[in-house]
């Protein structure tokens, strides 16, 4: 709670001293409060959809209670806030069907936003945790994105599966899997090629990395985590929306949220495109990486 607290130390800045501007001088929420609670929203990158529903949502609950006050705003827009993001489903206790097969997690998103980092984190703490996990270095466009997860894979102490530069990214995460069902590894976690100039590639790409992952896990992958860089604002709802067109993302990894006062984005991403967010990092530490909470992290916000 401190480390998320620290993390989020501009957003909350940003919004709370905007916050209380909004309501300065008032006692009851009228128009001017909603608008300029609408202006802190957007500009902490909440995106005008949500920020809309939000104030609609605030505006209806005012128009019934007459009498609440500018003091209960904070309340209202924090229990708005909870209700939109969804609750992190993905409490597992990575021991699925009884079959035997490892939880597979497989990781998309653009380069430079946190997906090797997140990745090592994942691994270190599930290690702690005692569970056995296998990385698979899928993104083989690049040399230095498979040394990269080479450092973080010794750094958790976790066996990387890879081939050479160029390699089928589908053999890799083949041979990954099989390793995994054979070391009866608890969970698989599959990084792959961050690139996004081409759509239908990707696309490609990744239905043919799922159904070769298919023949070793039947149900692979459990989990298809897409990680954003919290403080790209509107970048990150773009990649969104192209990620979520290309393959059935079921969770969020939103990083970099301690540099930036948009952390904003974490709720309107969510909302906008119906994926709860499982994890939030908020520093380049092995232990900067939270398993996200939408009740702390709407708390932190506005504490
Ligand atoms: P990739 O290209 O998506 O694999 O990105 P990397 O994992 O290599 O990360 C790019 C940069 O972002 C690195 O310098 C990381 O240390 C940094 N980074 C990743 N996550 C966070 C975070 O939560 N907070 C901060 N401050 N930096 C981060």
């Amino acid at each position: 709670k401190e480390n998320l607290d620290k993390g989020l130390e501009k957003t909350k800045e940003s919004v709370f001293s905007k916050l209380s501007r909004a309501v300065a001088g008032k006692s009851t929420i009228d128009d001017a409060v909603l608008d300029n609670l609408e202006e802190v929203l957007i500009s902490s990158d909440v995106g005008v959809d949500t920020t809309l529903k939000i104030i609609d949502r605030i505006t209806e609950r005012v128009a019934k209670d007459k009498y609440v006050g500018t003091s209960e705003l904070q309340k209202l827009l924090q229990e708005e806030i909870v209700g939109l993001l969804a609750e992190n489903p993905l409490k597992v206790d990575y021991s699925l069907d009884g079959k035997g097969d490892p939880y597979v997690i497989m990781v998309v998103g653009i380069n430079g936003v946190g997906k090797t980092t997140t990745i090592g984190k994942i691994s270190y703490q599930l290690k702690k945790d005692g569970k056995k996990v296998v990385i698979g270095a899928a993104d083989t466009f690049r040399a230095a994105a498979i040394e990269q997860l080479e450092a973080w894979a010794e750094r958790a102490d976790v066996p990387l599966v890879k081939q050479k530069t160029g390699s089928d990214p589908a053999s890799v995460a083949f041979d990954t899997l099989s390793k995994a069902k054979n070391d009866q590894a608890d969970v698989v976690i599959i990084d792959t090629a961050g690139r996004l100039h081409n759509n239908v590639n990707l696309m490609n790409e990744l239905t043919k990395i799922k159904r070769v992952m298919q023949k070793v896990v039947p149900a692979a992958p459990h989990e298809i985590l897409l990680v954003l860089d919290g403080s790209t604002g509107q970048n990150a709802f773009e990649q969104a929306k192209q990620f979520t067109k290309a393959t059935e993302v079921n969770a969020l990894a939103i990083t970099k949220l301690d540099g930036t006062a948009k952390g904003g984005v974490v709720i309107g991403v969510s909302d906008q495109f119906q994926v709860p967010v499982k994890y939030i990092g908020i520093g380049e530490g092995v232990e900067d990486l939270q398993v996200f909470n939408r009740e702390e992290f709407v708390d932190s916000l506005f504490s």
